[in-house]
């Protein structure tokens, strides 16, 4: 993952303003005293751990398998169906089995908030690659809030996704990476599905140490308004930032489907010149170098969100 075209950078500025204004003009916001928010971050640090614990864990690999089974054990304990989502995908080396793990929370509308999140780790032959910030951060995330929201009322149909395949077996490309979302958005079409969702919220590196995120140009402006409109009201603006860049990751299928959906994705991870930081993509990217704080902020931020959605009477 994923490819941060700087480039784009300013004209995206230009274009996220723009569409943000026309796209927001019927949304109301809901004047609600902020609600007790139960994300423990903390706990979503201990899942980190635990997913750090399994090794690398590339797509195909039988680290992630048992990955899987350890991800569906808590899914299932915490109250949700789960859907293993199988296929096989064409990659540069051949053919490589992947799991989509799809966890169910029905509600009286059948319209559905996905949150999702790769569980995937990046392989490297040449070094340990472990993925604490990506890939373990995403899926530990999703567990914390797999913990919460069977106990809240909720009018949406919730779906938790763990894509699998997400990084680019050899080179990022628009054949090489996202394989799992790619599944499934051509799934959920031809199922005649897709339109169910509503929202789609993704998480992907969220537990590094200073913890900034930036808005997306490539996602979509009412949700980046939301979003980043929660976090400023929730005391965040130190880490949802305002510069606007533009990142391919597991919502640009649903985008280019025509879904709605955001990428709530950490930025500057760790010092150098990478384009998302100098742990990314090294054997740096352990759990030294993460923080319950940032899963704590992404957390609230993202729950607080959940409840303006369910609180709107009709999305834009
Ligand atoms: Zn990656």
């Amino acid at each position: 993952m994923k490819k941060r075209p700087d480039a784009c950078r300013y004209f995206h500025l230009a274009l996220l303003a723009a569409i943000a204004g026309s796209a927001l003009a019927g949304f109301t916001a809901p004047c609600r005293a902020a609600a007790p928010y139960a994300f423990n971050g903390t706990r979503a640090f201990s899942y980190l751990e635990r997913l750090v614990d399994f090794g690398p864990r590339p797509a195909g690999s039988k680290a992630l398998a048992a990955t899987r089974q350890w991800i569906i054990g808590q899914l299932k304990r915490s109250g949700w169906s789960v859907e293993e989502d199988a296929f096989t995908a064409d990659t540069p080396i051949g053919a490589i089995p992947m799991v989509n793990l799809i966890a169910k929370l029905p509600a009286a509308s059948h319209k559905v908030i996905m949150i999702a999140g790769h569980y995937d780790t990046k392989r490297f032959p040449n070094f340990r690659f472990v993925g604490a910030n990506d890939g373990g951060s995403s899926a530990a995330f999703l567990l914390e809030l797999a913990r919460i929201l069977p106990r809240q009322k909720h009018r949406f149909t919730y779906w938790l996704v763990f894509f699998d395949g997400e990084e680019a077996i050899q080179h990022w490309s628009p054949t090489d990476g996202v394989y799992g979302s790619r599944h499934l958005v051509a799934r959920l079409t031809s199922d005649g599905k897709l339109d169910r969702i509503q929202a789609m919220i993704l998480v992907d590196m969220v537990a590094g140490t200073d913890l900034e995120i930036h808005p997306d140009a490539n996602s979509t402006a009412w949700l980046n308004r939301i979003v980043f409109r929660t976090a400023d009201r929730l005391g965040y603006k130190r880490n949802f930032r305002a510069s606007p860049t533009a990142i391919d990751d597991d919502h640009l299928p649903f985008i280019n489907a025509g879904v709605s959906a955001i990428d709530i994705i950490g930025l500057d991870y760790g010092p150098g010149t990478n384009p998302f930081g100098g742990y990314w993509h090294t054997a740096q990217d352990t759990v030294q170098h993460c923080s319950p704080a940032s899963l704590t902020i992404v957390g609230r931020v993202v729950l607080a969100t959940l409840e303006e959605l369910e609180q709107s009477q009709r999305l834009p």
